[in-house]
Formats: structure tokens, sequence, C-alpha cells
């Protein structure tokens, strides 16, 4: 007998992050952190180690009347205000296209709301080769199928492993739901060039001729972009989608406000007709109301009360913290390449991810962890987490891990 219904995966979920995060804490506990390397935590630390949490966000929460943070949200939708803020932060007039906002918990919820209403049970998701976890596992318990795009050619966007991808699909079902995480991709730190994007758009209006179409444009780091508003920009290449193409944005406040715990985010819903914005948003909004119900309104509101009142103040504290990461990665990236540490096309965001076969991560992995230092296997590579380790103990570490990788291969 069985208590969960026939059709799910029981599997249980093998978290190859927090398995790692707590190896490398009972090891800076018995050796001290000096002598333990921790490149798995994947939220922007401080140089002193701590959770970096913005003071214009959270100087923001605290004085918010309890009543605000107790209420409810306005609406199922996410409350007026925090949706037209969404709306100018992310998109920052780079849109023509019309538009509907549901806010959600997180990119989680606004990724995972597409998944679930944009599918039927059986047909396939398409997500790149290396990737976020959870978008597999979203596919699983939805009964989907995945189907993935080999993500580079060279330094660049794989853009004929896109495009066959897409193709494959079409041949079994009426529809493409897609996703890209662009900019700053996990765990790669590719971010598209205008140009890619164009192509990608100018691929799926031709496959609309035939297919609906729904890409799902994870942007959960833009805010840590090195490119400030500029990488922004790309919107504008999605005023090209024919009738028959529909963008959701997945926007997350965990990364850009730094308030990971507090799940809050936004789907954009972008097309050419209302109506198709209207057919979206009115399911979005069914689901929301049978799943979550509302969003935490202290969240919404700080969002708010910031883009409203201290946007300058926000920028200019959370700039300090894109130069930190833009830093860390101009070491490692620099020093890797010294060493001869292969990498994938690495532009800007949280993560660097070393390239390798997985039978030689698998190896390598082991013998980091035995020199101490701990990472995250990825599919054909190991992430290394710029975005949580101290400059200190960044240098030198490209040298060191070349070392390890070179006497894993000799020994193979
Ligand atoms: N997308 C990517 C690629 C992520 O790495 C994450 C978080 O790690 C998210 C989306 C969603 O994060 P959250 O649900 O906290 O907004």
């Amino acid at each position: 007998m069985s208590f969960v219904k026939d059709s799910v995966n029981r599997t249980p979920i093998v978290d190859t992050v927090f398995a790692i995060v707590d190896l490398a804490k009972k090891a800076k506990e018995k050796l001290g952190d000096d002598a333990v390397v921790d490149a798995v935590i994947g939220s922007l630390y401080t140089e002193d180690g701590k959770l970096a949490t913005l003071d214009t966000v959270f100087d923001t929460l605290k004085n918010l009347d309890d009543s605000r943070l107790a209420k409810y949200a306005v609406s199922f939708t996410g409350n007026p205000d925090f949706q037209k803020d969404a709306i100018d932060w992310v998109l920052d007039g780079n849109s023509n296209l019309y538009k509907e906002v549901i806010a959600t918990p997180g990119g989680t919820g606004a990724v995972g709301m597409s998944i679930e209403n944009c599918l039927e049970p059986g047909q396939t998701l398409i997500i790149p080769e290396i990737a976020w976890g959870s978008y597999a596992l979203m596919a699983q318990m939805n009964n989907l199928n995945v189907a993935r795009y080999s993500l580079f050619e060279g330094d660049h966007f794989n853009m004929a492993s896109f495009k066959q991808t897409c193709q494959d699909v079409m041949k079994a079902q009426d529809r493409l739901v897609i996703i890209i995480n662009d900019p700053c991709h996990n765990p790669t730190g590719y971010s598209m060039s205008q140009e890619e994007w164009k192509e990608i758009i100018a691929f799926l209006n031709e496959c609309s001729k035939t297919h609906a179409v729904v890409l799902i444009n994870d942007i959960a780091y833009i805010d840590f972009s090195y490119r400030g508003r500029y990488a922004k920009e790309y919107f504008t290449c999605f005023d090209e989608i024919s009738d028959n193409v529909a963008v959701i944005v997945a926007f997350s406040l965990s990364k850009s406000m730094t308030s990971y715990g507090l799940r809050c985010g936004a789907a954009i819903i972008l097309a050419r007709t209302s109506a198709a914005v209207e057919e979206l948003k009115t399911v979005f909004e069914k689901s929301a109301r049978a799943t979550w119900s509302n969003i935490n309104n202290g969240a919404m509101e700080t969002f708010s009360t910031i883009m409203e009142g201290r946007k300058e103040d926000y920028i200019a504290e959370k700039q300090k913290y894109v130069d930190l990461l833009k830093k860390r990665s101009d070491l490692f990236i620099n020093q890797a390449r010294e060493a001869g540490l292969k990498h994938y096309p690495y532009k800007e965001g949280f993560f660097v991810t070393l390239s390798m076969d997985n039978e030689t991560r698998d190896a390598f992995h082991q013998a980091l962890m035995d020199e101490q230092i701990y990472t995250v296997k990825v599919n054909n590579g190991i992430r290394v987490a710029i975005c949580s380790m101290p400059l200190k103990k960044i240098d030198g570490l490209a040298a060191r891990m070349k070392k390890i990788l070179d006497q894993v291969e000799a020994a193979a």
C-alpha cells in the first residue's frame, strides 16, 4: 500500500550541495577555518565570512509597521505597487510588449508555476545541459521529460544544439517550453550577447509558425551583472516576438535584495497581444491561489519602499558587492588562465565552473576534498562558488586545483 499517488517519483533528493556544506563545516570545526577552502556556499558572503545583507533592505523591512508585516497581500497576484515596481526595475524601460506580473515565492515559484501550467504531463521541458538542479526536479514533479541543449561551442553559446533540441522536441509535441538562465548563468557565469538573443528570438518566431512557444527567462542573478543597467538592454530583443510566443521573466529578490529567506519574486509575463498575457495571468492567478495563496507582504512592501524612495541608496550599496564579486572573479579567472585550469566561458555571476568529463570530475572532486578544498559537482564540471569566498582564499586556489587535477589525470 502506498500513501502517495502512483505517478509520483519516490526517489529521495540527492542534495549535492548541502551534503558538502556539512562536510566543509565539520572540516572547519576540526582543522580551523584557515586550513579549509569552502567553495560550496552559493550565497554572497562578505570578506569577513558573513552572509552579505544590504542595510537598505533590512533597515527598510524593520521600519515597516507590525501591521504591514502581518497582513495578507492586497491580491493573489501581488500588491499593485509591487507589480509596477517589479516591471520598472526589471525591464527598465526596455519592453514595449503587453505585460502582467504575478508575485511569486522567489524565482522558484515563477519558474515552477510556468512549467506546471504550460506543459501537459508526459511532454518535454527544454533546459540547459549544465543548469540549476531544480529545473529537472520541477519537471519530474510535474511528470515531464527534459531535453537538454548543450550550452557552449568553444567560448560562445551553442546555437546549433539549442536549435536542434527544439526541433527534436517539436516533432513529438505541439508546444515548446524552454528555460534560458541568462544573464549570469548558474553555474557557468556565461551571459549571452545581444546578437545571440536576437538569433534565438528569430528562431523561436520560426518555430512559432507551427508550435506555441513559451520562453522562461530565469534572471535570478541579473542584479549582480557587471554591466549594471546595460545588462537589461537585451529585453528589447523580446519586442520582436511573434503572436505565438510568450516570454515569462522569472525575477527573484533572493539575490537582488540579499533576501533569500523572505521568499519573494515575480513572474513577468510578456506577449504581443493582451489576450495572450491575460490568458497566462488568469491561469497563474488560480495556480497561485491554489498553492501558496499570496506572497509575503513585508517583502513586497520592502521592495516597493526602496524602489519608490531609496533606489539610489540601494543601487550604491549593492554596487559595492558587485565590485567585490568582480574582484573575486578577476582574481580566480586570471590565475586559472596562468595555471592552465580550464573552465566554461565566464562573463559574470556567482560561480565559475571548471570543465571536465564526469569521470574526471568524480575523482577530482574527491581529491580536492582530500586537500580540504570543498566544491560542488555539476554535469561535466566542478562549481567554484566565488560568491562566498574571501579574496585571500581565492588567491592561489586555481594553481592548487590545477596541480591536484594533473595528479588525478596522471593516475587515471
Ligand atoms: N534560478 C536559479 C538559476 C537559481 O540559482 C536560483 C537560486 O539559487 C533561483 C532561480 C531561485 O531562487 P529563489 O527561489 O530563492 O528566488
